[in-house]
């Protein structure tokens, strides 16, 4: 069988950094989508020097453009993408500098739309133009790294414009799952609580244990599930 293709975005740290060094680690060839080419060169060179095969390639999830290019040099220098984990996120409350939890009167409707923009429109940017491909190959798999934050089911007060774009890539995975095609998987893992940047370091979940949902995700087999909600690869409410 052909190597497959795996596409992580905001891959230079953190679980982006680390689902495609597990992804390489078991035979993908990994794409490091990073904004920060600095960071990103480094992150692949440490995999290249630890035998892996991984590249690294200009991507900022806000831009159409960016994202148009993007595909295309994938596309076109690998020959196809089979896996895109869209793991790129922030959380713009962060911007606050607060210590305790942002509330709606912290944060202006300003910060909502940059949280949509960047946590759930870049990963429908990313879907709306790889979906495609996956549908003409027959194969594909796409993991939306979501968090409980947003899950409605559990929504309580404090960021909401984390909490809010986290729920409407949650819709974004339900749409895009109904428009794959056979052999087509994507769903929304919630990695739990990882120490990381941005989960800061009380968090319960080291990285390993936060990465190893989405690549089960990202890895599933043709009878895996899909359209789903997932944490510990158990299927979670939305
Ligand atoms: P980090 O802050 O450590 O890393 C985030 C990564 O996303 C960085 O590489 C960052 O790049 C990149 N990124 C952000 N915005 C963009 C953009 N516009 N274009 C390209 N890259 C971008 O976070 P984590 O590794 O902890 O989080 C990864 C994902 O997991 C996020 O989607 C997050 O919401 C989710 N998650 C994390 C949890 C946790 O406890 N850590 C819990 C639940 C979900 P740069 O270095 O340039 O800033």
């Amino acid at each position: 069988m052909e190597q497959r293709i795996a596409v992580v975005t905001g891959a230079n740290r953190g679980l982006g950094l680390q689902t495609a060094r597990e992804l390489a680690m078991r035979g993908y060839r990994a794409v490091l989508g990073s904004r920060d080419m600095a960071k990103a060169d480094a992150a692949a060179a440490d995999l290249r020097a630890a035998g892996l095969e991984v590249h690294a390639t200009l991507l900022d999830v806000r831009s159409d453009a960016i994202v148009e290019t993007f595909v295309s040099a994938v596309k076109d220098e690998h020959g196809r993408i089979d896996v895109l984990v869209n793991n790129a996120g922030s959380i713009v409350e962060a911007d606050l500098g607060h210590g305790a939890p942002p509330s709606t009167s912290d944060v202006p409707a300003e910060m909502i739309l940059r949280a949509f923009d960047n946590n759930a429109v870049g990963a429908y940017r990313l879907c709306r133009s790889v979906l495609p491909l996956m549908n003409a190959a027959g194969y594909g798999r796409i993991v939306n790294v979501s968090s409980g934050m947003g899950a409605l089911n559990e929504m309580v007060d404090g960021w909401p414009a984390y909490r809010i774009s986290k729920a409407a890539l949650n819709a974004v995975t339900r749409i895009f799952a109904a428009e794959a095609g056979s052999g087509v998987k994507i769903n929304s893992v919630c990695p739990g609580w990882v120490r990381t940047d941005m989960g800061g370091a009380n968090a319960p979940r080291d990285i390993e244990e936060g990465a190893a949902g989405i690549v089960w995700a990202a890895t599933l087999p043709d009878d895996g599930p899909s359209g789903g909600f997932f944490r510990d690869r158990q299927s979670i409410a939305w």
